[in-house]
């Protein structure tokens, strides 16, 4: 079978296309590169002995997407590709709101076209909003985002739900990501962020590794355990491998299925920062600063569903994500820049 990954070159989809071809999969990934490297492909068949088919394109450009249809026999799409920087989502919504959605509504049409019906995407926890109380569960009503990103991923749920109503052949599952961390164990694909990284792990890496001189931690004044917040971090290999279930649920469903991919534990940042440190006999100096503008104090995932409907539950202890967290970081220390 093959798979198309958008966005595959990416964090996320550069694990899942080690895993999909692991588990036989043929991939094929089409990417801009817009928040990635090409070397990654290199990366991916240094690790399988297998070099995905890539195609370097927008994949809002709907003529290039017709062609790489028209030439790939492909089975089922994973929609990885899109912006993901939270603050940036609302210093420039209008970017976001276009690239999002347009990348989605252009590749539901060509897939259309082209008689393909199984349809994976990437969505978030955030879109439960601030209103649903912890853990959260599939069936609750989602809730208002604090930013665009959030949004956009809200409504591209939306939007899938419409198109299968539609068109009863399609096969959609929704998978809502919790907090993804770590990296392929061999250190040769991880999380690449472009300059001050937004997100806890990476930033904790950079300090650990001597590239900032300490982190700041949001606040230490929440209702929380420790005061500071708690998120549901799970390691980025057992997400890939919830993607492998994913599609064979898509293969042999229609409709539309939502599931949480978190491991139904909660850590605080405090937990983090000092199981790293543990994890990898480093220190990663820090000081407490003012909250995080839209940080919610805590949620984690009622992980059940996936458990019994998809068979996938994470597998990873804190300790391996925070290990191959640091692994990474130390063979690449510029990510894939030479
Ligand atoms: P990433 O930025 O590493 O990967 C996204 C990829 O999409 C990049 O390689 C980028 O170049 C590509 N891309 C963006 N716009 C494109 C376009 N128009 N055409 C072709 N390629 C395009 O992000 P990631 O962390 O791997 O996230 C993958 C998906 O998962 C995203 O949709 C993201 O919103 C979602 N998600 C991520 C997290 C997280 O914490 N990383 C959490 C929840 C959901
Ligand atoms: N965080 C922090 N310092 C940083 C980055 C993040 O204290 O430099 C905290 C942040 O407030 C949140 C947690 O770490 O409570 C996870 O943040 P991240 O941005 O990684 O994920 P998200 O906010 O999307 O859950």
């Amino acid at each position: 079978m093959s798979i198309l990954l958008t966005g595959g070159t990416g964090f996320i989809g550069s694990h899942t296309a080690v895993e999909l071809i692991e588990s036989g999969y043929d991939v094929i990934i089409a990417d801009n590169l817009s928040n990635s490297s090409a070397s990654v492909i290199d990366r991916i068949e240094q690790i399988t002995g297998i070099r995905p088919v890539f195609y370097k394109i927008d994949v809002s450009d709907k003529a290039a997407l017709q062609n790489l249809f028209a030439e790939q026999d492909i089975d089922a799409v994973i929609h990885f590709a899109g912006f993901k920087a939270v603050g940036e989502s609302v210093e420039k919504p209008l970017e976001y709101y276009r690239n999002n959605l347009d990348t989605t509504l252009t590749l539901l049409e060509v897939m259309e076209q082209f008689d393909v019906h199984q349809f994976v995407f990437s969505s978030s926890a955030t879109v439960y909003g601030s209103e649903n109380p912890y853990p959260y569960t599939e069936t609750m009503k989602k809730g208002s985002c604090s930013n665009p990103y959030g949004w956009t991923k809200s409504m591209i749920e939306q939007i899938l739900g419409d198109a299968a109503v539609a068109n009863s052949n399609l096969s959609v599952v929704l998978l809502r990501y919790f907090n993804p961390i770590g990296a392929h164990e061999s250190g040769l694909i991880g999380e690449d962020p472009q300059g001050i990284p937004n997100n806890l792990m990476p930033f904790i890496s950079q300090v650990a590794v001597g590239k900032r001189p300490k982190l700041t931690i949001f606040g230490d004044d929440y209702d929380t355990p420790d005061g500071t917040c708690r998120r549901d971090y799970l390691h980025v290999v057992d997400l890939a491998d919830a993607h492998v279930k994913a599609l064979e649920y898509a293969s042999e469903h229609k409709g539309v299925e939502i599931f949480n991919i978190g491991t139904g534990t909660p850590y605080s940042v405090l937990e983090i920062v000092h199981a790293f440190e543990k994890s990898n006999s480093v220190a990663v100096p820090y000081e407490i600063g003012a909250r995080r503008d839209g940080d919610l104090p805590e949620f984690w995932a009622d992980a059940e569903k996936a458990k019994t409907m998809l068979g996938w539950e994470a597998k990873r202890s804190l300790e391996d994500m925070c290990r191959d967290s640091w692994n990474w970081q130390k063979k690449n220390p510029n990510g894939y820049r030479e």
